[in-house]
């Protein structure tokens, strides 16, 4: 039996993902399609946001969550260790902590010395982390799910221009537009105060959350029409 713990990280969970979703996302699915569903679900996503749903809004989070984890899995893209490189505890663009991004609006990324000691160890800690380079009281959750949203275009971007010459520079692009969007999913939950580790944990306490096996046997139509 597989299953996401509250203490797990990213690398966990992206270890439950390819443990459960793997055989079928790899027989069943392009990486468009992957894709494709995670857009779904972040979209579904926002309309909890529009229509004051936060069941709505929490439950397509988390599978719009996992779809993003199988995108990453596909050509095993560290999720974990981008992220920390990306946001050592300090904003990617203007290298603060709190973002200070509107105040000095930086047109070139500082050159960040990373401190270890600040790693997080879990989702948890990492989506306290992002509470503390990007403030949930400086936005609203209508704003945190616009960014959501621009994130979402950009990795769907960066795959099909990858797609479409497979240099390595755009499969770069590919890994950082994936962190922007971790760092996203993370500010929507910290403006919803949706607590992640322990959703995960709630929704993957046993194999797929649909079927409970290992793989997943869920039917590729019933996963076409899935929603809530
Ligand atoms: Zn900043
Ligand atoms: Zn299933």
């Amino acid at each position: 039996m597989y299953k996401f713990s509250y203490n797990h990280n990213i690398s966990h969970l992206q270890g439950f993902v390819e443990s459960v979703y793997g055989l079928p996302d790899n027989r069943l699915y392009s990486i468009s399609d992957i894709l494709s569903n995670q857009q779904r679900f972040t979209m579904r996503a926002l309309k909890g946001i529009r229509k004051g749903n936060k069941e709505k809004l929490k439950y397509n989070l988390l599978i719009a969550f996992s779809w993003h984890i199988a995108v990453a899995n596909r050509p095993h893209i560290n999720l974990e260790e981008k992220v920390w490189q990306r946001f050592p505890m300090l904003c990617s663009y203007c290298g603060r902590r709190p973002c200070e991004c509107k105040i000095i609006k930086p047109t070139t990324r500082p050159k960040i010395t990373k401190k270890e000691s600040l790693k997080p160890k879990s989702i948890k800690e990492t989506q306290e982390m992002f509470e503390k380079i990007y403030p949930s009281k400086t936005r609203t959750l209508a704003e945190a799910g616009v960014h959501l949203a621009e994130e979402m275009g950009e990795v769907s971007e960066a795959i099909h221009v990858f797609l479409g010459e497979h240099k390595e520079k755009q499969f770069s692009d590919i890994t950082d537009e994936l962190a922007d969007y971790v760092s996203c999913i993370m500010g929507v939950a910290n403006s919803a105060k949706i607590d992640l580790a322990a959703e995960l944990a709630s929704l993957f306490s046993n194999n797929c959350h649909v079927c409970h096996k290992a793989p997943c046997e869920c039917k590729f139509s019933y996963v076409a029409k899935f929603s809530s």
